[in-house]
């Protein structure tokens, strides 16, 4: 599906907010939701759009920030974060991982996610620029589809889930398969959400776990598949490769990974999104037909 198909009907420039961290929620050992009160001026969104915050706005990160931007040779840019939330919900959320660093690995240290998820913001006040992003449900999903695929990992279930929440609560037609990708069980988010979700609508929606890193996942129960998504996992939850829609979102190859591609002449390692793309591909799904998201 092109951006074009699916861009919201009336798209809004996006407006500086000035918002209250409500309270921060710790999800896994790395990642956090903050829910944003914006007050009385109620936010117009669509599920799956994202806020940006710019980290130069946070004095406690002046420092780390110039040293930066003097290692890089440029000025540090907003940082763009999903919509866990969905419109009907009181407050407007952001799930957030604390980025990694590897030393040798990782070329600098991240700078503002570590300062989200664990600098104790509850109460704070955060100036945010919202709402962008075509990664949404088209306007007349009904008549496109009957069946969504939300094909995510770690960080990338943000605005799928979202997603998921706002169609249900709308009402929309189609079914919806959410296949999620983790390294362990720990690292799964929303999986209370999610599972609550299924025993409410259980003929509408159908979670499936993938997991990598866990040694005995069958502990989990039937809904959890061990290792990556492979294409055989996909030709059984896809039965409609014609007429399904998916959504995508996930690590990707990123202008890093590229830049030292070309340095080294060695071509980057496919992410979840090539992967899982290629699969879909030879699946017969054609590119009209995926909508995906990346972090990079
Ligand atoms: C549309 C969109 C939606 C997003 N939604 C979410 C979300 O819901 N949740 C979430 O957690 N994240 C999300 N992200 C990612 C988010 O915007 C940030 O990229 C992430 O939080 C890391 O930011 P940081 O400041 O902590 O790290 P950064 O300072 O950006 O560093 C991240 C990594 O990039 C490397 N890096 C940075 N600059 C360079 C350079 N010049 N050369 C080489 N390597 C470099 C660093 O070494 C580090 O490994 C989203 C991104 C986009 C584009």
């Amino acid at each position: 599906m092109s951006a074009a198909e699916a861009a919201p009907s009336r798209s809004r420039k996006p407006v500086e907010y000035e918002v209250t961290v409500d309270r921060v929620r710790m999800d896994t050992h790395d990642t956090a939701t903050l829910f944003l009160d914006f007050g009385d001026r109620p936010p117009e969104y669509k599920a799956g759009q994202f806020l940006n915050i710019d980290p130069h706005q946070f004095p406690a990160l002046g420092r780390l920030s110039a040293y930066l931007q003097e290692q890089k040779g440029r000025k540090e840019p907003q940082r763009s974060y999903s919509l866990a939330s969905a419109p009907h919900e009181r407050f407007v959320a952001i799930t957030v991982k604390d980025e990694e660093f590897i030393p040798g690995l990782t070329r600098y240290p991240p700078l503002l996610s570590p300062f989200l998820v664990h600098g104790r913001l509850t109460g704070a006040r955060l100036r945010v620029l919202g709402f962008m992003g075509p990664y949404v449900l088209p306007d007349d999903v009904d008549q496109r589809t009957d069946h969504i695929v939300h094909l995510v990992a770690g960080s990338g279930a943000v605005p799928n889930f979202a997603i998921l929440k706002d169609a249900l609560h709308r009402g929309l037609k189609p079914r919806h398969t959410f296949l999620f990708s983790n390294k362990t069980w720990g690292d799964v988010l929303y999986r209370e959400e999610l599972e609550a979700l299924e025993r409410q609508h259980p003929d509408r929606v159908r979670v499936v776990h993938t997991l990598t890193r866990e040694t005995d996942e069958s502990r989990y129960g039937p809904r959890v598949r061990k290792g990556r998504v492979h294409q055989a996992l996909l030709e059984e939850l896809i039965p409609d490769p014609g007429s399904c829609l998916v959504y995508a979102c996930g690590p990707a190859i990123t202008p890093w990974d590229r830049r030292k591609a070309l340095e080294t002449r060695t071509p980057a390692t496919p992410r979840f999104i090539e992967t899982t793309i290629g699969h879909l591909h030879a699946l017969g799904i054609e590119d009209k037909r995926i909508k995906r998201e990346t972090y990079g």
